[in-house]
C-alpha cells in the first residue's frame, strides 16, 4: 500500500504495516517463538548474573536486545493494527493475545534486572565499566538507581499483591466517577448528554456565552462528587507517603525525580524560575483581553480562539513540513520524507480509528510509524510536525544505540517533537500572508507554551502542597483541596483573569494527580529546554545543527544533564531557563504586534 495523496482530509493516506510483520497469523506464530526464546534466556541466566564477567554480560545483553526488539515489534504491530480499526475482531483478539504473552515474557525476564540491582556496588561497577558493555553502560547504571529504595523480595511481593485493593481500587473509583459523569447541556443544537471532556471542548468555542455556560455546567456537575474524589485522592496520597517512608524517600517528589533522572534541586529551581515569570502570563492575558475588546478576561475566555486559520490540505502540509525541516538539516528532512514515501503515516480520519496522534518507535531494528487524524486544519500541520519530530528522534537513536538504550526518558522525550513544531511554525510565519491565519498561529503558539510551562507548574505546586498538608496529618477534603487549588492558581492568573466561584472544583477531575504523582513537571522541563535550544539555533545557525543531531542520536544513552551539556544547556546554571523565557516573551511581542 502506498500513500497516494489525492483529496481533502488526507484521503487514502493509510500506513502499510506489512513491512513490520506480514499478517496477524505470522504475528501469532512469532510471539510464541519469542516467548520460547524468553524462557530459554531465563533458564540459561537465572541465578547467574552475579557470576558474569564483561564479555558474558555483553553476550547476555545482546541476547536480551534481540528478544526486546522482537517483542516490541510484535506488540507494536498488534497495537498499530488495532488503532486504525478498533472494533475489528481479529485486531482485538491479536491485541489480547499479544498483551497476555508480553506479560508472561516480562515476568520471565524480570529476574535479570532484579539480580543486577542486587549486586554490591564494587561488583556492579567492575561490570558496568567493562569495555564490552560500554554501549549499555547507562542502562546498567540507571537500572540500579532504585536499589536503595527496593525492599526484600517477600516484602515486594506482599506490596504487589495488596496493590489492587490498596491503590488501583481508588484509581478505578476515580475513573468511574469522572468518566460516567454526564449532564444535559445545550450547545446550540438542543439538549444532549455531555461528559466532562465534551463540556471542556466548548472552552475553545468562538461563542462566548457557550464557553461560559459549559464551564458553569461542569462545575455544578462536579460539586456533588467532590467528597468522593477528594477521599480517593486523600487515600492515595496517604498510601504514597507511607510507601515513601518504607522505601526511604525523603521527599514525595523524589520517586518522580529518580524516574526522570533529574536532581531535585534542578526541578526546584526550574519551578521557582517559572513562577518568577508569571508576569509574562499577566501581560498576555491583558493583551488578549484587549484583542477581544474586553476589560479583563474571564477564566472561560482563556482559550477563546484568536484569528481564524485557513485550511491546509495534506499535500500542502507535507510540502510545508519538508521545507521547514530541510532548512534545518537535509538529514532530518530525509528521515521525515521516509515516513511519507514508505507508508509509515496513517493520516485519514475514519470510522473505527482511534482519535489523537502518536508516533510509535516500534523497535530499535524497525522504523517508527505515525498515526494522526488529519482534518485540513492548520493545527494538524503542527501535529504532523510534532509526531515526525518524535520520529526523527527514534530513527536517529535507533541507528546509534542498542535496543536497551535508545529510548529517552520522559524529561527529554518531548524535546524533538516541540523543536520540530518550532521549525514548522517559523516557516509558516515566514510564508503566511493571511492575517487571520497568522494571528491564530501565533496565539496558539503562545497559549501552547503557557499551557505547558505555566499551567503544569501550577499543577505540580498544587500537588506539593497537598502532600505537605497530608504529611502533617491533615485529611485532604474537598474544601482544603479547593483552598490550595485557588491559592496556587491565583499566582498564575493574578488580577488579569477573573476566576469564577466554581473553579474551586477545578482540581477534582485531573487524572494525573490520581494516576502518577508530579507527572506534569517533566513537560515543563522539556518545553523550556526546547525553547532554550531553539534560541541557540537562532543565534548559531547551522553550527548548531550537527550537535543537535548528535543529541537526538544519543537517545537514552545518558542522563538528561549529560545529554544536554554538549548543547550548552547546563542544568547547574541558575539562569539556564532565561533563554527559554526570552523566547516566550518574543512570541508574546509578535502576537501583540499582530
Ligand atoms: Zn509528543
Amino acid at each position: 500500500m502506498s500513500t497516494t495523496i489525492t483529496g481533502p482530509e488526507a484521503e487514502g493516506v493509510h500506513w502499510d504495516l506489512s513491512t513490520l510483520v506480514s499478517d496477524a497469523e505470522t504475528a501469532r506464530a512469532r510471539i510464541e517463538t519469542a516467548l520460547q526464546q524468553t524462557r530459554a534466556f531465563e533458564e540459561r541466566y537465572r541465578g547467574t548474573v552475579a557470576d558474569l564477567d564483561g564479555p558474558s554480560l555483553a553476550a547476555a545483553l545482546a541476547e536480551l536486545a534481540i528478544i526486546d526488539n522482537e517483542l516490541s515489534r510484535l506488540s507494536s504491530y498488534a497495537h498499530l493494527r488495532e488503532s486504525t480499526a478498533v472494533t475489528d475482531e481479529e485486531n482485538r483478539d491479536l491485541v489480547a493475545v499479544t498483551d497476555q504473552k508480553m506479560i508472561e515474557a516480562m515476568n520471565a525476564l524480570r529476574f535479570f534486572e532484579l539480580e543486577w540491582i542486587a549486586l554490591d556496588e564494587p561488583t556492579a561497577r567492575s561490570l558496568y565499566d567493562a569495555p564490552e558493555v560500554a554501549g549499555d553502560r547507562h542502562y546498567l547504571v540507571s537500572a540500579r538507581r532504585y536499589a536503595p529504595h527496593t525492599l526484600s523480595e517477600p516484602e515486594e511481593r506482599m506490596l504487589a499483591e495488596r496493590g489492587p485493593a490498596a491503590v488501583s481500587a481508588w484509581q478505578t473509583l476515580f475513573g468511574q466517577v469522572t468518566s460516567t459523569l454526564e449532564v444535559p447541556f445545550d450547545a446550540g443544537d438542543g439538549e444532549e448528554p455531555h461528559t466532562i471532556d465534551r463540556l471542556l471542548s466548548h472552552v475553545r468555542s468562538p461563542e462566548r456565552n457557550l464557553r461560559r455556560r459549559s464551564l458553569e455546567t461542569l462545575y455544578t456537575a462536579l460539586e456533588p462528587h467532590t467528597p468522593t474524589l477528594a477521599h480517593s485522592y486523600d487515600t492515595l496520597v496517604g498510601d504514597r507517603l507511607a510507601m515513601d517512608r518504607l522505601r526511604n524517600y525523603a521527599d514525595p517528589m523524589d520517586p518522580t525525580h529518580l524516574r526522570n533522572e533529574l536532581p531535585g534541586d534542578v526541578v526546584d529551581r526550574m519551578m521557582e524560575a517559572v513562577e518568577g515569570q508569571y508576569g509574562l502570563a499577566h501581560r498576555w492575558f491583558a493583551a488578549k483581553a484587549k484583542m477581544m475588546g474586553l476589560d479583563r478576561l474571564e477564566l472561560y475566555d482563556q482559550y477563546a480562539p484568536l484569528g481564524a486559520p485557513r485550511e491546509v490540505l495534506y499535500p500542502e502540509a507535507r510540502g510545508l513540513i519538508d521545507a521547514s525541516f530541510r532548512r534545518f538539516s537535509e538529514e532530518i528532512a530525509d528521515i521525515a520524507a521516509g515516513f511519507f514515501e514508505e507508508g509509515r503515516i496513517d493520516a485519514e480520519p475514519r470510522v473505527g480509528k482511534r482519535g489523537g496522534a502518536f508516533c510509535s518507535s516500534v523497535a530499535q531494528d524497525a522504523s517508527p510509524f505515525v498515526l494522526m487524524n488529519y482534518t485540513d486544519r492548520m493545527d494538524d500541520v503542527m501535529t504532523l510536525a510534532h509526531e515526525l519530530g518524535h520520529g526523527m528522534h527514534f530513527t536517529l537513536a535507533a541507528g546509534r544505540q542498542s535496543a536497551l538504550s535508545f529510548h529517552t526518558g520522559l524529561a527529554l522525550a518531548e524535546v524533538p517533537s516541540t523543536f520540530a513544531e518550532l521549525l514548522a511554525f517559523d516557516l509558516l510565519m515566514g510564508h503566511e500572508k493571511d492575517a487571520d491565519t497568522r494571528a491564530a498561529l501565533i496565539a496558539e503558539r503562545v497559549e501552547g507554551s503557557f499551557a505547558t510551562v505555566f499551567r503544569q507548574t501550577v499543577l505540580a505546586r498544587y500537588e506539593q502542597r497537598a502532600y505537605a498538608l497530608r504529611a502533617e496529618g491533615t485529611t485532604l477534603n474537598a474544601d482544603r483541596l479547593a483552598e490550595i487549588w485557588i491559592t496556587e492558581n491565583a499566582k498564575y492568573y493574578g488580577d488579569s483573569v477573573r476566576v469564577p466561584e466554581g473553579y474551586r472544583y477545578g482540581w477534582s477531575y485531573i487524572p494525573h494527580f490520581i494516576s502518577t504523582r508530579f507527572y506534569t513537571y517533566a513537560y515543563v522541563f522539556a518545553h523550556l529546554t526546547t525553547l532554550a535550544l531553539y534560541a541557540q539555533y537562532r543565534e548559531q545557525g547551522e553550527d548548531f545543527t550537527p550537535r543537535y543531531i548528535d543529541f537526538l542520536a544519543a537517545g537514552g544513552s545518558a542522563a538528561p544533564a549529560d545529554l544536554l551539556r554538549p548543547l550548552g544547556v547546563d542544568l547547574d546554571d541558575p539562569d539556564v531557563w532565561e533563554p527559554g523565557f526570552a523566547e516566550m516573551e518574543r512570541m508574546i511581542e509578535r502576537a501583540e504586534a499582530g
